[in-house]
């Protein structure tokens, strides 16, 4: 069996989350790879800078090839190879202008754009799989530990955070929605008490009006709820000490990206001084979290499906977690076809404790997949034995989102 093509549908619509609550706009991206069995897989990518052109590059240098053999695909997309490379790639301009250089793997670079499009190619393998063997997804990664994913989610704060019956009000909606956790955003819930937007810093007055926040929040959510808080990787060493030691009493789940990525040491002195669990990586690949654990500067693993490299290597982030007795928490900036693939691989990793969502107030990112369950129930993704992912596109859904110049596949 050969990969015949990798294609990409790109929609755009209204985005009613975060940043307030406001209404901003998001676009998301579609990946099919299709083989010549006839049999296609389907997966998502975000529309980040470069993105699709990382995919439009893997059409041309993967198609061909075996789709079974999806580890050496995405391992050679993210990590290269060693000379002669693959023979059947040509140098040249290809179709939609995109040099294929068989001197060199697509770029041997794990980081930014080509792990992020390496992510989707990755999900449409393990449908395309899951569905050429007549098994779900999960089963591909060593079968389930458990039938659902439990769902966090993101509820970054409500659009006027002055007033304190909004934030009752959002606590109140997830829980009526089944939720059993929620998280919000430190950098969002009190912007009025914001000193200096460059110099890392959190003030007392907005500590304080970040504390009086969550805890409306929790005297509406009961004791038993798990709260977290994300500070987007946003603040500096001692300020950071500061809300961790402001916000103990609340109990929070985790304190997530406190200090700015990639120096595991600065993370591990919050780590050190904090009575609240640290989350990080949501932007991380496996060598990142591999440096993380080590240098002891997490308490739990935060990978994206969308952004480490996909289902195989979420797996093994997760495996490297489990072998240093560390819970993983799937980040999830995804609709609902990234959703559904997290589901999957965390359904099969022994240490998942859950998987977030961003977009429970926009309802056109959790439909423009269909399955033979709801996207949600109870607050979890079930899981049916649907081969592959169990999804198929909804074509309505996507038909009336499709950004300008996009058509749906045929
Ligand atoms: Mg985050």
């Amino acid at each position: 069996m050969k990969i015949t093509d990798i294609r990409m549908l790109r929609l755009w619509g209204p985005r009613n989350h975060g940043v307030g609550g406001g209404e901003t706009r998001i676009a998301k991206v579609i990946v099919r790879v299709d083989t010549d069995s006839g049999v296609y897989g389907l997966g998502e990518a975000d529309d980040f800078m470069g993105v699709r052109q990382g995919i439009a590059y893997m059409r041309e240098y993967f198609r061909g090839r075996d789709p079974f053999t999806v580890n050496a695909i995405i391992s050679e997309m993210m990590y290269g190879t060693l000379a002669p490379h693959h023979a059947e790639i040509k140098t040249g301009v290809m179709p939609g202008d995109i040099i294929a250089n068989n001197m060199s793997s697509p770029t041997s670079t794990s980081w930014g754009p080509v792990i992020w499009a390496a992510s989707g190619v990755d999900i449409a393998l393990c449908d395309l799989i899951g569905k050429i063997l007549k098994t779900p997804a999960y089963n591909l990664l060593g079968g389930k530990y458990r039938d659902h994913a439990r769902v966090y989610l993101d509820r970054s704060s409500p659009e006027d955070v002055t007033n304190l019956d909004a934030w009752k009000k959002l606590a109140e909606q997830t829980l009526s929605l089944g939720f059993s956790q929620m998280k919000f955003d430190i950098d969002f819930m009190a912007t009025e008490a914001v000193n200096d937007v460059w110099n890392r810093t959190l003030s007392l007055k907005q500590i304080n009006r970040v504390v009086e926040r969550l805890e409306t929040v929790r005297n509406v959510a009961g004791a038993d709820f798990e709260i977290c808080a994300d500070c987007h990787m946003q603040y500096n060493v001692p300020d950071a000490m500061r809300l961790t030691a402001a916000l103990k009493h609340l109990n929070l789940l985790w304190l997530e990206d406190p200090v700015p990525i990639a120096n595991p040491d600065s993370c591990a002195e919050v780590r050190k001084k904090s009575d609240i669990p640290i989350c990080v990586g949501e932007m991380f690949n496996a060598e990142q979290f591999r440096l993380f654990i080590d240098h002891k500067a997490c308490d739990i693993l935060h990978p994206d499906i969308l952004f480490c490299g996909g289902m195989h290597e979420i797996r093994r982030i997760a495996d490297y977690a489990e072998l240093n007795h560390l819970p993983v928490a799937f980040h999830g900036n995804g609709g609902a076809l990234a959703t559904v693939a997290a589901a999957h691989a965390g359904v099969a990793c022994r240490n998942f404790i859950g998987l977030e969502y961003h977009f429970i107030e926009t309802s056109w990112i959790g439909e423009y997949v269909v399955r033979d369950v709801p996207l949600f129930r109870d607050g979890k993704v079930l899981l049916s034995d649907a081969p592959g992912l169990g999804v198929e596109l909804n074509r309505d859904v996507c038909s009336r989102y499709l950004a300008p110049g996009e058509s749906l596949f045929d």
